[in-house]
C-alpha cells in the first residue's frame, strides 16, 4: 500500500511552488481526511471518478490509504481509449490496410481488437502513424494524394479541437473517424443501471472546464446525487469526498463546483459552439460496458465528406471477447479495482497488457500498475 506522499512530507517540496504547494500540504490533508471521517460516521460510501487523471492523483499521492476503509472511491469509465469498442479499432486496421494513412494518439496503437491492434496492423505493413495533434494529421494530407485519415478518440476534451479541424476547410483527402464520447450521459448509465451503488460522483476537472457546471444538467435532473466538479490535486480531491460526505449527511444531492479557479458554470462557450457545429449526439458502444444512449458524438451531416464512416464501408468484425479472466469491463463499470483481477501484474502487465486499461496511460489498470496496488 502507497501512503500518503505530500509536500510537507519530502524533499520534493523545494521544486513545488503557487498552487500545488497549496493543494498538497500534508497537515491540511490529514485535517481534511478527519472532516471526511466525521461526515462519513459508519456509513459506507463508495464515490466514483471519471477521469484517469484523478485516479493518477490518488494513486501518486496515495489518497486511498488516507481515507477511512468505508469511504471508497473507485474509477468508472474515465479512460476514452479503454472504452473505444473492438470494431471500431477493426474499421480503422482495415481503413489502414486499404491503403489510407490512418492517424491516431500513442494510447490508441496496442489496444487490442479482433484483427489485432493498430501496432500488429503498422506491422503487417500499414501506414499508421502517431500524432500528438489532429492538426498534424491535417497537414499530412496537404502533402500526400492519398486519403489521410484520423481516428479521433476522446471525451469533451478533445471533440472541440477535432470540430475545430474540420471547420478549417481541411483537404478532401482528409477525413476524420470519430470515436468520441461524452462523459455526462456514462455517469447516467452507471446510475441507472445500478449494477453499482454510486453514492457521489468526483467531476473531472479538464470536462468540466468545457462543459461547465451546466454539463451535468441532465445527471442533475434525473438524479439526486451529489457531484462535486474537482482538480487534481491531492486536497482538492480529499476536499470533494469531503463535499460529497456532508451532502450525504445532510441529505443533499446537487452539483458543487470545487474548481471554480478553472471550471465555470458556462464551461467554455466557444469549445461548446465548435462541437455543436460539426457533432451531433448518436447512441454508442463503450467496451466493456455496452450502448450507452445519446453518448457518441457523429459528424454532422455536412461535413460527411470528412466522415471515414460515411467515406469508407467496411464490415464490422465478428465479435471480440475480452481475453478470458481479464475483469476491465468490470473495472470501467466501477464495479471492481484493478487489483481484483487475477492477472493483474501476473499475466497482465504495461509491457505485456492484455485488456485495454492496462495498454492506456489513462487506464486505471495502468496507474495501479504504474505506482503499486492500492484499495480497500
Ligand atoms: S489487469 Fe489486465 S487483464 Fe486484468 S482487468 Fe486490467 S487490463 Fe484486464
Amino acid at each position: 500500500m502507497a501512503s500518503g506522499r505530500f509536500i510537507s512530507d519530502g524533499p520534493e517540496s523545494s521544486l513545488m511552488s503557487g498552487i500545488s504547494e497549496r493543494f498538497r500540504d500534508g497537515d491540511t490533508a490529514k485535517k481534511v481526511v478527519r472532516l471526511i471521517r466525521e461526515l462519513a460516521g459508519d456509513r459506507r460510501i463508495r464515490i466514483v471518478h471519471v477521469c484517469g487523471t484523478h485516479e493518477d492523483a490518488i494513486m501518486k499521492f496515495g489518497l486511498r490509504s488516507m481515507l477511512p476503509r468505508n469511504v471508497e472511491v473507485l474509477m468508472g469509465p474515465g479512460c476514452p481509449v479503454c472504452t473505444v469498442p473492438p470494431n471500431r479499432i477493426d474499421f480503422a486496421i482495415r481503413l489502414a490496410e486499404s491503403g489510407a494513412v490512418l492517424t491516431t494518439f500513442g494510447d490508441m496503437m496496442r489496444v487490442p481488437a479482433g484483427l489485432g491492434s493498430l501496432v500488429d496492423a503498422k506491422a503487417r505493413g500499414a501506414d499508421v502513424r502517431v500524432v500528438y495533434s489532429i492538426h498534424d494529421a491535417a497537414k499530412m494530407a496537404m502533402e500526400t494524394d492519398k486519403q489521410v485519415v484520423h481516428f479521433g478518440v476522446g471525451f469533451e476534451t478533445t471533440a472541440p479541437t477535432t470540430a475545430s479541424e474540420l471547420l478549417a476547410n481541411p483537404p478532401k483527402n482528409f477525413s476524420v473517424y470519430s470515436a468520441h464520447i461524452l462523459i455526462p450521459p456514462a455517469m447516467m448509465h452507471l446510475l441507472k443501471s445500478g449494477e453499482t451503488p454510486v453514492d457521489g460522483f468526483i467531476d473531472p476537472g479538464h470536462v468540466s472546464a468545457i462543459i461547465g457546471e451546466a454539463g451535468y444538467r441532465e445527471v442533475t435532473d434525473h438524479y439526486n446525487v451529489p457531484q462535486v466538479i474537482a482538480g487534481f490535486e491531492p486536497l482538492d480531491i480529499l476536499f470533494a469526498v469531503a463535499m460529497i460526505c456532508k451532502q450525504l449527511k445532510e441529505g443533499r444531492g446537487e452539483l458543487e463546483n470545487a474548481y471554480t479557479r478553472i471550471v465555470r458554470p458556462e464551461g467554455n462557450p466557444h469549445a461548446i459552439k465548435l462541437m455543436e457545429e460539426v457533432f451531433e449526439r448518436r447512441d454508442a458502444p463503450w467496451r466493456g460496458i455496452g450502448t450507452i444512449p445519446h453518448s457518441g458524438l457523429s459528424l454532422r451531416k455536412e461535413f460527411e465528406d470528412h466522415d471515414a464512416s460515411k467515406k469508407f464501408d467496411f464490415e464490422s468484425e465478428a465479435n471480440y471477447e475480452m481475453p478470458s479472466g481479464c475483469r476491465c469491463g468490470e473495472v470501467l463499470r466501477a464495479v471492481c479495482y484493478p487489483g481484483d483481477c487475477p492477472l493483474f501484474n501476473k499475466g497482465c502487465t504495461p509491457d505485456s497488457p492484455i485488456g485495454p486499461c492496462m495498454v492506456s496511460q489513462e487506464g486505471s489498470c495502468f496507474i495501479s500498475a504504474k505506482y503499486g496496488v492500492e484499495q480497500l
